[in-house]
C-alpha cells in the first residue's frame, strides 16, 4: 500500500524509517500515548495531500494531520496504522496585499512569519499564540489558536477570510472570500477553522491583516497582594469598557517557578501580577485608566511605561510560563474559560480544588478573555500515567468552569485529553449534530481518528 502511495505522490517526502517516524508520533501534550505509525508524509503541494488523502479514502488508512506538533491536547498525537500527514513545508507566502489587506500563505508558514511579511507593507497579522515562533499557520487554524493579543484582535478565527481545504476523499475545495463581506452560502471556513483535523486538511488560507497600532503600547503591570484582587481587577476593566489590547495574569506559583529559573527578581511575596496593554490613539488614556482599576482592585504595586525593552521583558516572563513549569515535573496543562465576571470565583475554586486533592497547580491565564491556563505539574509516575489525584483535580476544575458558564477550552482544543468531558458542555442533541456534520465530510472516519469527538 505505501508503495502505491508513493507511486501517486508528484513531491513530498514520504518516510518508513521507524527511527525517524518515531520524531513524528507525539504533539506538546507529553501525557498522551502516541501509537505506530505506518508512514509519515512531509506534503510539498495541495496535490500531495490529494493524492494522500484518494489513497487513504479508498484503503480505510486513518490519516493525523500535522503542523510543528505544539499542540497541547493530544490532537496531532499518532494512532496506529496512520499516515501521519504534515504541511510543516508547505511555506510559501503566496501574497501579500496592502491594498485589499491580506495575505494568501500555505499551512505551514510559521505564524510569526506571517506578521514579518505583513509588517514589510505596514500592515500586521493580528493572532499571536505564544508559541508564534515555532506552530504553522495551519495548525492554528486547526486549533482556532488565541494569543496575548486576541483579548483586543480576537482569535484565529476572526482574521480568517477563506481556505483551501482537502476533504477526505481527496477534493480540493476553496471556501469563503477576499472580500470584506459575503454571505454566500455556509459559512464553511468558520465550520473549518477549530475542526482539529477532523474535517479535511488544511493547505492554505487567505488571512486578513490589519494596520497595526500607531504608537508604541504604553504597558501597565501590578503587583497583587491575592489573586482574588486580581481576578478583581480584570472583571473591572470589563465592566468600566477599556479595551486592552492585552491582558495577562500569572499567578504565584508560576512567578516563583520564573524567578528561581531566571532569577529576574521578581519579589517572592507577590501572589499574582497583572500585565496590560493598550495600543491605539487613546492608549496613553487607556493606560492611565487600566492602572486606576489595578489600584482600585488594591495593587499594592502599578507602574506604567511606554518603554518598548520593559514591555518585552513582561511579555517573556508570561511567555516563560510553560517552560518553567515544564522544568520542574510533568505538566498537565489546562485551558478552560469562564465569563470575565466569573474570574474571581473560579481563581478562589482553583485554589480550594488543589489544595484539597494535593496537587500542584500554577495558572497564568488570558485574563482578558476568561482564559485560564491552570498546569497542574506532578512527580512522574513509574508507568507515565497521570496520577489519579491530578485527573481528579482537573475533573473538578473543569466541572467548576462549566458550571460558571465556561467552557472546557478556550483555545488548545479537544483533542484526546477533553474526550471524555465534552458531552458534558455540548449535550447529546449538539454531539449528534456533531456526528453529522462529521458523517457527511468523512463518511469513512479516516480523518484524525480518536480526537475532537
Ligand atoms: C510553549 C507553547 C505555548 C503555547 N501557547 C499557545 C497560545 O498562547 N495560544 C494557543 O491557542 N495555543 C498555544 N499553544 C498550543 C499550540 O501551539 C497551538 O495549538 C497551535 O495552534 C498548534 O499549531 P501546530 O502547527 O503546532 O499544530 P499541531 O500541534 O501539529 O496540530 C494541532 C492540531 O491541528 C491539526 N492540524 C495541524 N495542521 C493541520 C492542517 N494543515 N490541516 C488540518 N488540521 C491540522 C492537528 O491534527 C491537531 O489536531 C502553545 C504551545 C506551546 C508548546
Amino acid at each position: 500500500m505505501i508503495d502505491e502511495l508513493a507511486a501517486r505522490l508528484i513531491g513530498g517526502r514520504l518516510i518508513t524509517d521507524p527511527d525517524v517516524v518515531d520524531a513524528y508520533r507525539r504533539d506538546h501534550a507529553h501525557l498522551v500515548e502516541p501509537g505506530v505509525p505506518l508512514a509519515v508524509l512531509l506534503a510539498d503541494t495541495v496535490e500531495d495531500v490529494s493524492a494522500a488523502l484518494t489513497w487513504a479514502h479508498q484503503h480505510g488508512i486513518p490519516v493525523v494531520p500535522r503542523g510543528s506538533g505544539t499542540g497541547l491536547s493530544g490532537g496531532a498525537t499518532a494512532t496506529d496504522g496512520c499516515l501521519i500527514l504534515s504541511t510543516a513545508r508547505m511555506t510559501t507566502i503566496r501574497e501579500v496585499s496592502a491594498e485589499d489587506q491580506l495575505a494568501v500563505v500555505e499551512a505551514g508558514v510559521i505564524t510569526a512569519d506571517v506578521d514579518r511579511a505583513a509588517r514589510e507593507v505596514g500592515l500586521m497579522y493580528a493572532p499571536d499564540p505564544s508559541s508564534f515562533e515555532i506552530s504553522t499557520i495551519g495548525g492554528n487554524l486547526a486549533t482556532n489558536a488565541g494569543g496575548l493579543r486576541c483579548v483586543k484582535y480576537g482569535v484565529t478565527r476572526d482574521s480568517v477570510l477563506g481556505l483551501e481545504v482537502v476533504l477526505a476523499d481527496g477534493r480540493i475545495i476553496r471556501t469563503g472570500r477576499r472580500t470584506v463581506k459575503g454571505v454566500a452560502g455556509y459559512d464553511l471556513t468558520s465550520l473549518f477553522v477549530g475542526s482539529e483535523g477532523t474535517l479535511g486538511i488544511i493547505t492554505s488560507a487567505t488571512l486578513k491583516l490589519r494596520p497595526p497600532p500607531a504608537a508604541e503600547p504604553v504597558t501597565v503591570v501590578g503587583s497583587f497582594t491575592s489573586i482574588r484582587a486580581a481576578a478583581e481587577a480584570v472583571a473591572g476593566i470589563v465592566r468600566q469598557g477599556l479595551g486592552p489590547s492585552l491582558l495577562e495574569l500569572i499567578d504565584q506559583n508560576t512567578l516563583r517557578s520564573i524567578n528561581e529559573w531566571k532569577n529576574m527578581g521578581l519579589d517572592d511575596n507577590m501572589a499574582a501580577m497583572l500585565i496590560a496593554q493598550a495600543d491605539g490613539t487613546d492608549a496613553t488614556d487607556c493606560g492611565a485608566a487600566l492602572a486606576a482599576q489595578f489600584e482600585a482592585a488594591g495593587a499594592d504595586f502599578v507602574a506604567v511605561s511606554t518603554d518598548p525593552e520593559e514591555a518585552a521583558q513582561l511579555l517573556e516572563i508570561r511567555r516563560l510560563a510553560l517552560p518553567a513549569a515544564e522544568r520542574l515535573g510533568r505538566c498537565l496543562v489546562e485551558d478552560v474559560g469562564v465569563p470575565r465576571s466569573k474570574l474571581p470565583e473560579m481563581f478562589e475554586r482553583l485554589e480550594q480544588i488543589a489544595a484539597h486533592h494535593q496537587v500542584r497547580v500554577m495558572t497564568v491565564a488570558h485574563a482578558g478573555d476568561g482564559n485560564l491556563h491552570p498546569i497542574f505539574v506532578f512527580d512522574p509516575t513509574g508507568d507515565g500515567t497521570v496520577p489519579d489525584n491530578i485527573w481528579a483535580a482537573a475533573d473538578e476544575v473543569f466541572r467548576t468552569a462549566l458550571d460558571l458558564g465556561g467552557t472546557l477550552t478556550g483555545e488548545h482544543g479537544v483533542g484526546v485529553l477533553k474526550r471524555r468531558w465534552l458531552e458534558l458542555e455540548l449535550g447529546p442533541d449538539v454531539m449528534e449534530v456533531h456526528r453529522s456534520i462529521k458523517n457527511a465530510l468523512d463518511p469513512t472516519g479516516i480523518l484524525n481518528p480518536g480526537k475532537g469527538f
